[in-house]
């Protein structure tokens, strides 16, 4: 029953035929999207990637061909042959490209078959996300999802045609390697020659790309898979791609230079000019500011109103709310937002991640402006026009409670970060900061945020780690501070903790889209970062003993930055999660349900591995 392709060539994509095309022959390949009988006449919507064109089946014309039209089901594969005619004008189908045509056939090809599918790919409405992960083929099938791979690919190929042009190679680095430094969980990969070996996959190409410099290429890129086997994270992938690359001889300007290049040459291929260069911001100042290290900047920042009073009034004002005056003041604006009931602002500090997940407050709020403004006039109206707050803003202060627990600057000012995000979560409706305009000025707010801190205090382990991996540099200023404090790994208290790194996030919109730095490239700093790690040589020779010795070889300056090639795409499609833009992405318990992965293996498998699987309680 089924035909033979034979030596038919397709002559036109299904979203190709315009009025222009009427009167020629052509011949279509693809999927039967739709087929409505009406007897002596079959309409069909034929569809490949480009789009969907009518095909007409009309018995009076051709029979066979009729007859083969009444076999055809949903999914079926079809070749049709025939002539372009224009349409009445009262049948042109507006919402199409390809609406005042339709193909008139002559001879219809049965190419293949399909089962009654799960769901259909010219639906609107959506299966569960499993059965669409189960059958992803057929998820794949759908307009948006082809939307999302083609803009995916196109993103890409611009990122890789303007490093190119910049002189960047592309070049591979092995996947089954040995322990990377990026402080997750390895994929391991047991060999089989050697029992008891692992290969680890690589969590970043890091080492290999900085060896690439000491190999002298210069300038090295690479769209590449990672792996990291992370506990469940909203939107995270086991495996996902990122944009590595790394250069000889850069200050931090001369990598955020070729970032904005590309994301330029990105954000272009999808319709959008952006507008280099980003602004900046140091790590102190977005925290400070903002209260966390990837601020959103559509939305104000928070403003220490301590600098509008004078100092009687700062004395007056931190008696009366109790607060230390030490503390930032900080003043939390939500614009358009002022509007809100008695009982909302009451409630204000009691929902979202400011309440929850930061620990008992030790946070003084004042959510009542106009109290204010009758029981403080003077000090209101000074710290109202400081902080440039608009008639209908929403705003309120934030101090820290004089006898409050025994807490951080740093600390308070992220609990404020936490109210400004909830506050502008939830009168988004109002500030509509959020919405796109259009104007990619206002629709994508980047930011770099740099010279954050080289260590991280853990309080789990009681010690200091390095807060990017171990072979970031350190601002030149802060080397002799390392030196004075390079035994003091399990002390909380120690100046390590002020130290700044050569290291730098890309940020938009208050997400992280990258994160780099400057490298180590000299043996002796290297040897002190660890020793400041607490990492004995043997330790480090053992993790790291290859790539110590290389940089022993004339290792140039160096240092480079990866971007999650994932986010950017979701971000240019509007998608609203990673497995939209991922043709085949893994659940958060990273299963892949189309292939069925992970699963057992047979006891031979195993023996030749020289592996025995233990049952975990
Ligand atoms: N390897 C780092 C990461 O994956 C990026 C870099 O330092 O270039 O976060």
């Amino acid at each position: 029953m089924l035909d033979f392709l034979g030596d038919l060539k397709r002559t036109h994509m299904c979203g190709a035929l315009r009025a222009s095309d009427a009167g020629k022959r052509a011949v279509l390949m693809g999927w039967v999207n739709r087929r409505r009988d009406l007897g002596s006449i079959v309409f069909i919507d034929l569809r490949d990637r480009t789009g969907v064109t009518q095909v007409v089946v009309n018995r009076e014309l051709n029979a066979p061909a009729h007859d083969k039209a009444g076999l055809l089901r949903n999914e079926f594969v079809i070749a049709v042959i025939g002539k372009v005619k224009q349409r009445d004008r009262d049948t042109v189908n507006k919402n199409i490209p390809t609406g005042e045509v339709e193909l008139v056939v002559e001879e219809l090809r049965l190419l293949n078959e399909s089962k009654q599918p799960p769901f259909l790919p010219g639906e609107t409405v959506l299966p569960n996300e499993e059965m669409r992960l189960k059958y992803r083929y057929l998820d794949l099938r759908r307009d948006a999802m082809q939307f999302n791979i083609e803009m995916r690919h196109k993103v890409s190929k611009a990122i890789r045609d303007y490093l190119c042009g910049e002189g960047f190679f592309e070049i591979e680095t092995p996947f089954m390697t040995r322990s990377t430094p990026e402080g997750a969980r390895d994929y391991l990969v047991p060999s089989r020659v050697q029992p008891g070996s692992f290969y680890a996959l690589p969590q970043s190409p890091q080492m290999f790309k900085q060896i690439l410099m000491i190999s002298g290429f210069d300038k090295y890129f690479q769209i590449v898979r990672c792996f990291r086997d992370e506990d469940f994270r909203a939107d995270r992938q086991a495996e996902f791609t990122q944009i590595d690359l790394e250069m000889s001889y850069p200050q931090t300007d001369t990598v955020w230079a070729v970032v904005e290049g590309f994301l330029t040459a990105a954000f272009k291929a999808a319709g959008h000019d952006i507008n280099p260069p980003f602004p900046r911001m140091s790590y102190d100042e977005a925290v400070r500011r903002c209260g966390n290290d990837k601020p959103d900047m559509r939305l104000p920042a928070m403003v220490d109103v301590r600098e509008a009073m004078t100092p009687e009034e700062l004395d007056e004002f931190s008696a009366k709310f109790k607060i230390r005056k030490e503390f930032p003041v900080q003043l939390i604006r939500i614009p358009k937002a002022g509007d809100i009931s008695g009982t909302e602002r009451r409630t204000i500090g009691t929902y979202g991640a400011y309440q929850h997940v930061q620990g008992p407050s030790f946070v003084q709020l004042m959510t009542d402006p106009k109290r204010f403004a009758k029981d403080y006039p003077a000090i209101s109206e000074k710290v109202v026009k400081f902080a440039g707050v608009e008639a209908d803003d929403l705003w309120l202060l934030a101090a820290a409670k004089a006898e409050g627990a025994d807490q951080s600057v740093q600390h308070f000012c992220e609990k404020c970060g936490f109210l400004r995000l909830d506050l502008a979560q939830k009168y988004a409706a109002k500030h509509k900061a959020f919405e796109k305009t259009g104007d990619p000025a206002t629709d994508f707010r980047f930011l770099w945020v740099s010279d954050f801190p080289m260590f991280e205090w853990d309080k789990n382990e009681k010690r200091w780690n390095p807060a990017h991996h171990p072979f970031t540099t350190l601002h030149e200023e802060d080397m002799a501070k390392l030196e004075a404090n390079i035994e003091s790994v399990h002390d909380p208290k120690s100046p390590l903790g002020e130290i700044r790194a050569l290291a730098y996030d890309v940020v938009l919109n208050g997400t992280e889209l990258g994160s780099g730095s400057i490298r180590i490239h000299r043996q002796d700093i290297q040897r002190k970062i660890f020793q400041a790690l607490g990492m004995s040589d043997e330790e480090a020779r053992a993790r790291f003993g290859f790539f110590l010795e290389a940089l022993e070889y004339g290792t140039p300056p160096h240092g480079g930055i990866a971007l999650g090639l994932d986010r950017i795409v979701m971000i240019l499609a509007g998608a609203d999660s990673l497995r939209e833009v991922i043709p085949f992405p893994k659940t958060a318990r990273a299963v892949d349900l189309m292939v069925d992965a992970p699963t057992p293996v047979s006891d031979g498998q195993l023996k030749e591995l020289g592996i025995k699987v233990t049952k975990r309680d």
